[in-house]
C-alpha cells in the first residue's frame, strides 16, 4: 500500500477527549486511515489498578469517548492486558504507519511507554508523544541552579515567568476512518461497573462522565460560581470550587482548556470573578502540576515518605478506627460528613480532605497510606501524583507539607468553614436537628437538646472515637519521639 495509506493508531490512556488532544490531531493531520485503542492495563509491573470509583467513571467515560470518536468516523478498539505487548502487536497487525499518544507521567507507565516507542520505531512504525495532560511537565521547571524544586511558591512563580502555554486545539474536523476495524473487546465484559452490590446511584446522581460533561461543568463553574472563588473555595456548603478534578483525572478536559477559559471569563468581563480568584483557581491548577513536579523527584512518594525520618513515626495500626473512619463513624460530625460525601459521591470537598487526612493520621495516629489507599478506592478523581502529594502534605512527611505540630481542629475546622452547619445536616442527617452552636461538637449539648434533636449518643450517633484535645497531646508526644529518635 502507499506509504499515507499505512493507517495511524492513536493510544487513548489519561486523555478521554477528542478537543485539545494532541496525539488525535496529529495522526488526523496525517491524512491516514485511522483507529483509537484503549488498553485496560492492570498487569505491567508497577502499574497501580484503578480503584472502585475511578472503575465506574471509566466505564462511563470510554463510553463517552466511543460515541464522540463514531461521530468523526474513527472507531475505538478496546483491548485488555500489558500494553508493552497490546500496542506493537496491534501496529504491527494493522501496518501501522504512525502511532500517537499522549504522554503520561508515573514511572511505571513510562518505562512501558519507553520500551512500546523504542519497539515501534525499531519495526517502522514511527511513534510520536505529545504534551497534554500537563501545564508543565515535571522536567522543564526548573531553578536558577538548574535543580527542580521542592517547595511550591518558587515552583509556581516560575512556570508562570515561563512561555505561556499553547492555546487549546480544537477537534480534529476531517479525518478518514480506518474501514476495517480490528477485534474489540466489549466494554460490558471488562465488568468496571459495581452489580451486587450497585453502590453507584450517588456517584451517578452527582456526575455526568465524558468530555461534554466535562465542558458543561466548566461553563457552569465560570457562568455561575466563579466570582468569589478566592474568599469562597474553603466552604463546603457552597458550590464554591469547580469540581472540574476527575474531569481532569480522565482527561475529558485538559488545564490548557481550563487555564484558557479561565483567564477569558475574567479577561472579557464575561464572568464576574475578579482577578484575585482567578490567579487562585490558577494557582490550584498549579498545585496539581507540582504534585506531578515531586512525582517526577519522588516516584515512589505513594509508597515511602518523601522525608525518610518519618519512616520511624510511631504509628498505631487499629483496623476498628480506621473502619470508623472509613464509615464516617467517628463521632466527630466534619469527619463523618466529609467520609460519607466521599462514599456516596466519589468526592469530597478540599478543605474537609484535609480536615478528614489530619484527623486520621494525627488524632488517630493511623500511617497516611492506609488513607491513600482508602482514598485511591473510592474518589472518582484519584490521581496517581495529588492524591499521595496530597496525604504526604497532610502527614507532614512531604515535601512542602504543613509541619507535623499544625494539627487540625476538627469542631473549629467546622465552625469556620461550614458555619451553618448545612454540610454536616446534608451528610449526616442524623444531626440535623440540633442547633448549629453544638452541631460540630454534639457531645457538649445538653441533654435536653440532644433529645429534643432525637439524638443518642453511642446509639443513634457515635460518640468520639477520641477525644479531640487528648488526641492532638498524644500526635504531639508522637512527633516528639520521632524527633528524639533521629
Ligand atoms: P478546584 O478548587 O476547582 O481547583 C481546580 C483544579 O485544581 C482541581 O480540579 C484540581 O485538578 C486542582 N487542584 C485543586 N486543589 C488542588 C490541590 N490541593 N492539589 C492538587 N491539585 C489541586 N486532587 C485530585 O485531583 N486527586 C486526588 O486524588 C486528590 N487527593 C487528595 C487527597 C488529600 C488528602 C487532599 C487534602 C487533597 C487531595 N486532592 C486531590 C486535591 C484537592 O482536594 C482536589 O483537587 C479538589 O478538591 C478538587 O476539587 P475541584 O475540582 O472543585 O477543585
Amino acid at each position: 500500500m502507499p506509504t499515507s495509506e499505512a493507517p495511524a493508531l492513536v493510544w487513548f490512556r489519561d486523555d478521554l477527549r477528542v478537543a485539545d488532544n494532541p496525539a488525535l490531531t496529529r495522526a488526523a493531520a496525517s491524512g491516514r486511515p485511522m483507529v483509537a485503542l484503549y488498553v485496560l492495563d492492570e498487569v505491567s509491573p508497577g502499574i497501580r489498578a484503578p480503584g472502585g470509583a475511578r472503575r465506574w467513571w471509566l466505564h462511563q467515560s470510554l463510553t463517552a469517548l466511543a460515541a464522540d470518536l463514531a461521530r468523526l468516523g474513527i472507531a475505538l478498539v478496546l483491548r485488555r492486558g500489558a500494553a508493552g505487548a497490546i500496542v506493537p502487536a496491534l501496529a504491527t497487525a494493522l501496518g501501522a504507519g504512525l502511532v500517537t499518544w499522549n504522554r503520561r507521567y508515573r514511572a511505571a507507565e513510562i518505562e512501558v511507554d519507553r520500551a512500546v516507542k523504542a519497539e515501534l520505531a525499531a519495526k517502522g512504525h514511527a511513534p510520536e508523544s505529545f504534551q497534554a495532560h500537563l501545564l508543565h511537565e515535571p522536567w522543564s521547571v526548573r531553578s536558577k541552579v538548574d535543580e527542580p524544586f521542592r517547595v511550591f511558591t518558587p515552583f509556581w512563580r516560575s512556570a508562570c515567568a515561563g512561555a505561556e502555554p499553547r492555546a487549546p486545539l480544537p477537534a480534529p474536523a476531517r479525518v478518514r476512518g480506518l474501514q476495517t476495524v480490528p477485534a474489540s473487546d466489549r466494554l460490558e465484559d471488562w465488568a468496571l461497573t459495581p452489580t451486587r452490590p450497585d453502590w453507584s446511584g450517588g456517584i451517578a446522581a452527582a456526575w455526568t462522565p465524558g468530555e461534554a460533561g466535562a465542558a458543561a461543568r466548566l461553563k457552569t463553574f465560570l457562568d455561575d460560581e466563579f466570582a468569589g472563588y478566592a474568599e469562597r473555595r474553603d466552604r463546603p456548603d457552597l458550590p464554591s470550587t469547580s469540581r472540574l478534578s476527575p474531569h481532569l483525572a480522565f482527561g475529558e478536559i485538559s488545564p490548557f482548556q481550563i487555564r484558557r477559559a479561565a483567564c477569558h471569563a475574567v479577561e472579557s468581563g464575561r464572568s464576574a470573578a475578579s482577578r484575585r480568584d482567578l490567579d487562585k483557581f490558577l494557582a490550584e491548577l498549579g498545585w496539581r502540576e507540582f504534585s506531578y513536579h515531586l512525582l517526577g523527584q519522588f516516584p515512589d512518594m505513594e509508597r515511602r515518605n518523601i522525608q525518610p525520618r518519618f519512616d520511624a513515626f510511631p504509628w498505631q495500626p487499629d483496623p476498628e478506627l480506621l473502619a470508623a473512619w472509613q464509615r464516617g463513624r467517628t463521632g466527630i460530625p466534619m469527619v463523618d460528613a466529609g467520609m460519607r460525601q466521599l462514599w456516596q459521591t466519589g468526592w469530597m470537598h478540599n478543605r474537609v480532605r484535609m480536615i478528614c487526612g489530619s484527623f486520621l493520621v494525627k488524632h488517630l495516629l493511623q500511617d497516611w497510606r492506609a488513607g491513600e489507599a482508602w482514598f485511591h478506592d473510592t474518589l472518582v478523581d484519584a490521581d496517581a501524583a495529588s492524591n499521595p502529594a496530597s496525604w504526604q502534605w497532610v502527614a507532614g512527611s512531604g515535601a512542602d507539607a504543613a509541619p507535623y505540630f499544625r494539627v487540625f481542629n476538627p469542631v473549629l475546622q467546622g465552625e469556620k468553614f461550614d458555619p451553618d452547619g448545612a454540610y454536616v445536616r446534608r451528610f449526616v442527617p442524623e444531626l440535623a436537628g440540633l442547633p448549629s452552636a453544638y452541631l460540630h461538637a454534639p457531645w457538649t449539648a445538653p441533654a435536653a437538646l440532644l433529645a429534643a434533636a432525637g439524638i443518642r449518643l453511642g446509639s443513634t450517633y457515635p460518640r468520639p472515637v477520641v477525644d479531640v484535645a487528648a488526641g492532638r497531646d498524644r500526635a504531639l508526644a508522637a512527633f516528639d519521639q520521632l524527633k528524639s529518635s533521629q
